[in-house]
C-alpha cells in the first residue's frame, strides 16, 4: 500500500492544491490531506472550515482522506504509517524553504522522504493569500478556487 501525506494550511484550498492532489491520487494508493491547524499566523478559515471544504471538492476521489494534525509532520506522518510527504514547487522562490522543510524532516526522521511534484503550469502563479486577497477586494476568483471555496470566501468578505 503506497500511502501519501499531502500537508499544508489549505487556507483555503485551491485549484492549484486540487490539482496536485489528483495527480498524487494517480501516484499513491492513498493521499492523506494533512491540514495544519496551528498556525501562528491566524487562519481565515477554522480548521474543521478547511476540512470541510477539501473534502467536499475531493469527495470523487475515494483515496484521498482528510485529516487534522498539529506540531511536527515527521509524527503525523509516522502516526500515518506512511513514509512520503508531497509538496508542491510553484517557482524557484518555493525551493529553498521546501528544500530546508524537506532535509530538515529527513534530519529529524530518515526514513520519510519528500517528493515535489511541479505544479501545473495554469496554476502556478496561485497561492492562498493571492486568492484571499482578491477576494476582500471583489474581484473575480472563479479561475482560482473550486465552486464552493468561491462560494465561502465572498460570504466572508460579503462581497
Ligand atoms: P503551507 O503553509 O504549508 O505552505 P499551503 O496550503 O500554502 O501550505 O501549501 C501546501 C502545499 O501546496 C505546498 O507544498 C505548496 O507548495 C503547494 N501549493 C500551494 N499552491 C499551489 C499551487 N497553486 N499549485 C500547486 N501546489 C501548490
Amino acid at each position: 500500500m503506497k500511502r501519501a501525506i499531502y500537508p499544508g494550511s489549505f487556507d483555503p484550498i485551491t485549484l492549484g492544491h486540487l490539482d496536485l492532489i489528483e495527480r498524487s491520487c494517480a501516484i499513491f494508493d492513498e493521499v492523506i490531506v494533512g491540514v495544519l491547524h496551528n498556525r501562528a499566523k491566524k487562519p481565515l478559515f477554522t480548521a474543521a472550515e478547511r476540512m470541510e471544504m477539501i473534502r467536499e471538492v475531493t469527495k470523487n476521489f475515494p483515496t484521498v482522506k482528510v485529516v487534522a494534525f498539529d506540531g511536527l509532520l515527521v509524527d503525523f506522518v509516522k502516526k500515518c504509517e506512511a513514509r512520503v510527504v508531497i509538496r508542491g514547487l510553484r517557482a524557484i522562490t518555493d525551493l529553498e524553504y521546501e528544500m530546508q522543510l524537506a532535509q530538515t524532516n529527513r534530519v529529524l526522521s530518515s526514513e520519510i522522504d519528500t517528493i515535489f511534484l511541479t505544479t501545473n503550469l495554469a496554476y502556478a502563479y496561485l497561492s492562498s493569500t493571492t486568492v484571499k486577497e482578491v477576494a476582500r477586494l471583489g474581484g473575480n476568483i472563479q479561475a482560482f478556487v473550486p465552486e464552493i471555496v468561491e462560494k465561502r470566501l465572498k460570504d466572508v468578505y460579503q462581497v
